[in-house]
């Protein structure tokens, strides 16, 4: 069944426990610094199902309406239909939302296209993956993950001697009935909103690490359980349209930790197994659909960026001067870039066993590097192209409230081209995207959402042909005259 977007705000107020510092959230939907997001949250799951949307979000099985993102893909019109879903989930977020709740489901949905290795690796626990694949599809569940681990505490040997914990998220006891687990795992986004947050790892570890292997999924306010989140813009962001990104859409970040946690044993999905751990995704279809929504995203992000760089020009009065007509026509190209690798991932989709089908792999991962190594540069154009300008306006639309301050706004602050309150609210936009805190995290977020750089080019240096490429050099070398002819 889709989820309604006041069902969705009903789920989060469950009683997980969600610190700002000192201060403990009861109420996500409630609290200022996270409403307007969970509200973001909730027109999503709305979107989804309105009816008249219907077959572009979900499809059908015996007879219940199912996410799109759920959809095992078995033709390329099937891949093509979950592109669109997501494409639109993610132009309704203007592609702010990374972790929406298509993300981690591609990778549920990935793993449930080969849940026999999860057997092979563990009697029961790819049953368990297809049973909770069919809980989560059936109740439109939002997960989020938390798949990385600690920061800073990965170099064990500078430890020794020191008198700490290992904070590591990790088993620390099992019976007949589960696991119990400990410790912390970076970041969660947008765990604060949803309803499971699954752990596991999307970096390699080896077998002398056999504890934190532990790959399950949590419900969010399993006793034991609490969300440390950073800084929440929203908070800071006091009317919307000073910071009209911040304002709406901050998704929010946390580390989780876990204290005691009991996980039963129906909710793991793989244990005891470091050389595994990692290596699940890449042998089921897991990392490359969670991927892929990805550069979807990135695709609709990318809609914002080119269009409120031509209307800021606009509004500067230099969008016909040709060297920013030259900058614009740029700008556009690169669009046009991420939407044909997303459309050429599908046009030369892969089959996998059992007649399922996954965009293409190396193209999946091209588009995540060329991402990572383009959105720096893609907002420092936004930033040239913006001068000084989005810094001339007031702190605050509240000026508004005084006519006389008002009146003087309106006279001087517009410009042949755009009245000054229409000014006033696109470079208030244009900061909150090149400039402000919730800017600051996207840069961040476009860097490392996939791993670093290290992790997302061995991406494609492991998928890549490198045989077929060696053949060419040596087609062409064999080709040449002996050298001592
Ligand atoms: C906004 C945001 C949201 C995130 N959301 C999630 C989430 O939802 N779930 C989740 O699990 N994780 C999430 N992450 C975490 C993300 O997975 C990690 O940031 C990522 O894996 C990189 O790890 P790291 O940050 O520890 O950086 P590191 O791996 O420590 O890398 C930092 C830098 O160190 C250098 N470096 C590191 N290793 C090497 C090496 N071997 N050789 C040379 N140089 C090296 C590089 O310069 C690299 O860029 C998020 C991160 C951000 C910033």
């Amino acid at each position: 069944m889709l989820a309604t977007g006041s069902e969705r705000l009903e789920r989060m107020r469950d009683g997980r426990v969600v610190y700002i510092g000192a201060e403990r959230v009861d109420d996500v939907t409630a609290h200022p610094a996270f409403r307007n997001g969970a509200r973001t949250i909730a027109a999503l799951y709305d979107l989804k199902a309105d009816p008249a949307k219907r077959d572009l979000f979900s499809y059908e099985d015996h007879g219940d309406r199912i996410g799109l993102q759920w959809l095992r893909c078995r033709t390329r019109d099937d891949l093509a239909r979950r592109m669109r879903a997501m494409k639109a989930i993610a132009d309704a977020t203007f592609g702010l939302i990374g972790r929406s709740p298509d993300h981690v489901a591609g990778l549920i949905t990935g793993l449930a296209m080969r849940p026999e290795l999860l057997n092979e690796l563990h009697a029961g626990f790819g049953d368990n993956l297809i049973r909770f694949y069919d809980r989560a599809r059936k109740n439109d569940l939002y997960l989020s993950f938390a798949v990385t681990p600690p920061s800073g505490i990965r170099d064990r040997e500078i430890y020794t001697g020191v008198v700490r914990d290992d904070p590591t998220l990790q088993v620390v006891a099992e019976d007949d009935s589960g696991v119990i687990v400990s410790g912390m795992k970076m970041l969660a986004t947008g765990a604060i909103f949803g309803d499971e947050v699954y752990i596991g790892n999307l970096t390699a570890i080896d077998d002398k690490r056999q504890g934190e292997s532990i790959t399950a999924v949590i419900p969010n306010n399993a006793p034991g359980v609490s969300f440390w989140a950073r800084e929440p813009y929203e908070r800071h962001a006091r009317e919307e349209a000073d910071y009209p990104l911040s304002y709406r859409f901050d998704e929010n970040d946390a580390v989780l930790v876990c204290d005691r946690v009991k996980i039963p044993w129906e909710r793991v999905f793989l244990h005891n197994n470091g050389a595994w751990s990692r290596r699940i995704y890449i042998e089921t279809p897991a990392n490359v659909y969670q991927n892929q929504q990805s550069n979807i995203r990135f695709w609709a992000k990318m809609g914002l960026v080119v269009g409120l760089a031509s209307r800021m020009c606009e509004a500067n009065g230099v969008a016909k001067v040709p060297a920013v007509r030259e900058t614009l026509g740029r700008l556009a190209a690169l669009e046009a870039t991420i939407a044909g690798l997303v459309a050429g991932q599908i046009e030369a989709c892969e089959n996998w066993p059992d007649g399922f089908v996954t965009p293409n792999r190396r193209m999946v991962y091209a588009a995540l590097n060329w991402c990572q190594e383009h959105h720096t540069e893609i907002i420092d154009t936004l930033r040239t192209l913006a001068g000084a300008a989005p810094l001339q306006m007031p702190a605050s639309i509240d000026l508004f409230a005084d006519p006389e301050l008002k009146n003087r706004f309106e006279r001087w602050w517009g410009t042949a081209s755009m009245p000054a309150t229409a000014r006033y609210k696109l470079y208030k936009l244009v900061w909150d995207l090149i400039g402000s805190e919730f800017a600051g995290r996207h840069m961040l977020y476009e860097k490392f959402y996939a791993g670093n750089s290290i992790i997302v080019r061995n991406q494609s240096d492991r998928e890549a042909p490198w045989d077929r490429f060696h053949g060419i050099v040596d087609g062409l070398l064999g080709a040449l005259p002996p050298a001592d002819a």
